[in-house]
């Protein structure tokens, strides 16, 4: 049997399982699951494997920690005997006969990646829940949810039903045809609301999984018109039914792909703001692009996976660098953003952000990519010193590669078409992963550009980025903001007051945090003025000029006063012991992307077809 993370719906239907799981949740307002595991067996020994992280987010996680009370009996109710072999491995002396494995699983943790369980929801992270049977992953596992249908009304999950219907007072059981699936599926009961929409003839479920009530009809509008931009970059949907989670709460945002669902978080304002909403769309357009790109076409390393160690790739270029590329551009497409709104966001969410990365110059996109497991996801507060972020650095990669092939090409390929190569690739060999060797040659063939060897340079070199030599050949360029930007002066509506020039914005190299009335430092930028003047991350900033300082707005102000240049006086605070420290600020020269004012038509013509939709 093959990898695979393929399944319809069909295919489950009337299905029986040798591997069963059963979820109760009469304990859920303490977290607690309780997991039932029947497993028909006729081995002398079975080993049960808890995986120790989730594919899509590159951490090991130990989620055995979350489990507990393990008993196994055999289906006569005697006893067996088990050994633990690792922190997520236990063996159990089965004798040949068909086995019961109980255990308690502690789930109370919101977020995309976390099982999150109390009285008024359950929402599962397989990966996290269900302990696997060595040897017979590949085998049909059934999942049955015993909760209190008149208490919470509604189950969502990309596994199928084993059943066309379920009556109210009969169990629903959902299927996967491999625990690979069933690792990639979450499920969420309760009382969450739901839509539904259909493009071609594909069925796409929506669960908005909130405390307060938002307009589930306008997200199933916008994610309508994401999967409409996406299926015709593609060419077609690879799925029968496809499930979106959307968690919106305060603190709430990331994603996580799966092959026929994502889970996506955002705040409440993503459906009052403008702008949030606009990030939301590209978030959402983000992980739905992982449909193919990654849970299909994906770097040769990710799947079939190790699930109890760190699985290395250097490609999360692939990955995530090129979705990261496509997230925003498609959300563009879609018309969810203006040109000048593309173009602003590309230049104030990519590659200003990446300015603001002294990592850039200390490790490439490949190594970044290899270390995920240690540096991405650590979140150090130095690690923008110390690498650039492999979404960051590889997405402006894949717009310089795009951009690159459209110039040699005289605008006849472009990125896309590599992608499309890809995608016809993968599926004569489905069951195995690309090698970035062999992505860059589908890439050079399917645009008949020699563009891999420049493309690997990029992400496995510490240097900056092209940025100007590229652009320019679509008449861009990537410079200094015009100062006449910053300082017109600001009329109010309505009103004939107007006021002084606002004071240009200065630039210390550092972010703050403020906690209990005190203003501490988060994080230190390399080389910047903070860093020269000796100030440290979670030292106190007290005093600026004499001036008590409590939150950041008041650090800000306290440094406009005396502007670019001037030392300001600093009291600091570390390990309790104050200190002085004069910082010098400087003006914050950011950079944009503009027009060139002499490119030629040529040129335009470039950049007509890089921003067509
Ligand atoms: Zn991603």
């Amino acid at each position: 049997m093959n990898y695979s993370i393929e399944q319809t719906d069909a295919e489950l239907i009337g299905t029986t399982a040798a591997i069963r799981y059963h979820l109760h949740f009469g304990r859920a307002a303490q977290h607690l699951v309780e997991i039932q595991m029947e497993i028909d067996n006729t081995a002398a020994e079975i080993t049960l494997t808890t995986p120790s992280w989730m594919p899509g987010s590159y951490k090991i996680r130990d989620m055995s920690s979350n489990q507990g009370n393990f008993t196994v009996t055999d289906d006569e109710g005697k006893s067996l005997k088990f050994q633990w072999l690792s922190k997520n491995s236990v063996r159990i002396e089965a004798n040949g006969k068909n086995i019961r494995v109980n255990y308690l699983y502690y789930a109370n943790e919101r977020g995309v990646r976390t099982s999150h369980v109390n009285r008024f929801h359950a929402f599962i992270v397989p990966t996290a829940c269900f302990m696997y049977v060595e040897g017979r992953q590949y085998e049909v596992h059934h999942v049955a949810l015993h909760h209190n249908r008149t208490e919470w009304k509604t189950a969502t999950s990309s596994l199928s039903p084993v059943k066309y219907d379920f009556e109210n007072d009969e169990l629903i059981v959902l299927g996967a045809l491999n625990y690979d699936i069933l690792a990639d599926s979450p499920i969420e009961i309760g009382n969450h609301s739901t839509a539904t929409f259909t493009v071609g003839s594909a069925l796409h479920e929506v669960a908005l999984i909130a405390d307060k009530k938002y307009d589930i009809n306008w997200l199933a509008g916008l994610l309508r018109q994401i999967v409409v931009t996406e299926r015709k970059f593609w060419g077609e949907l690879p799925y029968d039914r496809y499930v979106f989670m959307l968690l919106v709460g305060d603190g709430q945002r990331g994603g996580l792909e799966h092959a026929r669902c994502n889970v996506s978080a955002v705040e409440p304002q993503a459906f009052s703001d403008y702008s949030a909403a606009q990030d939301m769309v590209t978030l959402l357009a983000h992980e739905y692009f992982h449909t193919w790109n990654i849970k299909r076409i994906r770097p040769v390393e990710l799947g079939p996976f190790n699930y109890s160690s760190e699985n290395y790739t250097q490609a999360l270029w692939l990955a995530e660098g090129i979705t990261s590329y496509y997230d925003r551009l498609l959300a563009y497409r879609s018309g969810f953003l203006s040109r000048e709104e593309y173009l602003g966001s590309l230049s104030a969410n990519s590659l200003e952000r990446l300015d603001r990365v002294p990592g850039r110059f200390a490790m490439s996109v490949r190594d970044s990519s290899f270390l995920a497991w240690t540096k991405l996801y650590s979140l150090s507060p130095d690690m923008n010193n110390r690498f650039p972020s492999y979404y960051l650095k590889g997405g402006i990669a894949a717009l310089l590669l795009d951009m690159h092939i459209i110039a040699e090409t005289k605008g006849a390929k472009r990125l896309d078409d590599g992608m499309r190569a890809l995608w016809a690739a993968y599926k004569k060999q489905p069951e195995r992963g690309f090698t970035e060797t062999e992505v860059l040659d589908i890439f050079e063939e399917a645009t008949a550009v020699k563009c891999g060897e420049l493309f690997m340079s990029w992400l496995d070199s510490s240097d900056e980025l092209p940025y100007n030599k590229v652009m320019n050949r679509l008449g861009l360029q990537y410079l200094p903001k015009e100062i006449s930007d910053i300082a017109e002066t600001v009329y109010t509506e309505n009103t004939d007051l107007s006021f002084p020039p606002a004071a240009s914005a200065l630039f210390v190299g550092i972010s703050l945090k403020e906690e209990a009335g005190r203003l501490l430092v988060r994080e230190i930028e390399d080389g910047a003025p903070a860093a020269q003047a000796g100030i440290g991350i979670d030292d106190e900033i007290v005093f600026v000029n004499g001036f008590r300082v409590q939150t950041s707005r008041s650090f800000i102000d306290a440094l406009q006063q005396t502007g670019a240049g001037v030392p300001a006086q600093i009291t600091g605070s570390c390990d309790g012991k104050a200190y002085s420290a004069a910082i010098t600020p400087r003006s914050a020269a950011a950079n944009e992307i503009r027009v060139m004012p002499g490119a030629t038509p040529e040129c335009r013509a470039l950049l007509e077809i890089w921003l067509a939709r």
